[in-house]
């Protein structure tokens, strides 16, 4: 499967009618190019919401650009004059919007949603089967476990953090080949991953809190 965005390979989406003028608007579309009169949001992919090709390879920075352009021409205070609709529909599209960025820019969170919209990431299982990873994971338990104090602790969220970055970047390197297998590995991987700095460094606190 191919995890990058093949625009050739897609048909046009049919325009939509708009709400208020029926004239037509693109799926995309935050405004009625006719009367000018705010969309709902549409059922469509976070990366297009975004404008933003799909694929895991984009720039943070990009998508920081995309959602606060887009959010811009949200905001309450240009809805001020406008109907009681109006006002809801922007709301629902700034939901909407927040939605996709939030899911975007990080990491993990865009790497399951990607795998998700190819099919291949059911997102309500995210237990290991993978023998070798559960070892993984039980080992790295343990030597958390086993750490006696804040330095102890601090040892096992420096050793995970940088496998942290590995992982990521064995993460990109698996949807830059198309390998489906390789990426829903990974993105496992880096969940149990992030859940295990996140509980060492709860951890961290109440030691360094003297609990
Ligand atoms: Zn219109």
């Amino acid at each position: 499967m191919n995890l990058q965005h093949d625009i050739s390979a897609e048909p046009a989406p049919a325009p939509l009618a708009c709400w208020s003028c029926a004239g037509p608007v693109a799926p995309e579309a935050l405004f009625c190019a006719t009367c000018r009169v705010v969309q709902p949001p549409r059922p469509i992919d976070h990366f297009a919401r975004l404008g933003l090709a799909r694929g895991f390879a984009i720039d943070p920075r990009e998508v920081e650009r995309s959602y606060f352009s887009l959010q811009r021409q949200l905001h309450p205070d240009r809805f001020a004059t406008r109907g009681a609709r109006e006002k809801a529909i922007s709301q629902a599209q700034a939901v909407a919007l927040n939605d996709a960025y939030e899911t975007l820019k990080g990491t993990l969170s865009r790497a399951e949603y990607l795998l998700g919209l190819g099919g291949d990431a059911p997102a309500d299982d995210r237990t290991i089967r993978d023998p070798e990873l559960l070892m993984e994971q039980m080992e790295r338990r343990e030597t958390l476990a086993g750490a006696r104090d804040a330095a102890g602790v601090e040892t096992c969220i420096g050793a995970a953090v940088a496998d942290t970055m590995t992982i990521e970047a064995e993460l990109g390197d698996a949807f830059a080949a198309g390998d489906v297998a390789a990426a829903r590995r990974a993105a496992l991987r880096l969940r149990y991953l992030r859940k295990l700095v996140d509980e060492a460094r709860a951890r961290h606190a109440r030691l360094l809190g003297g609990e």
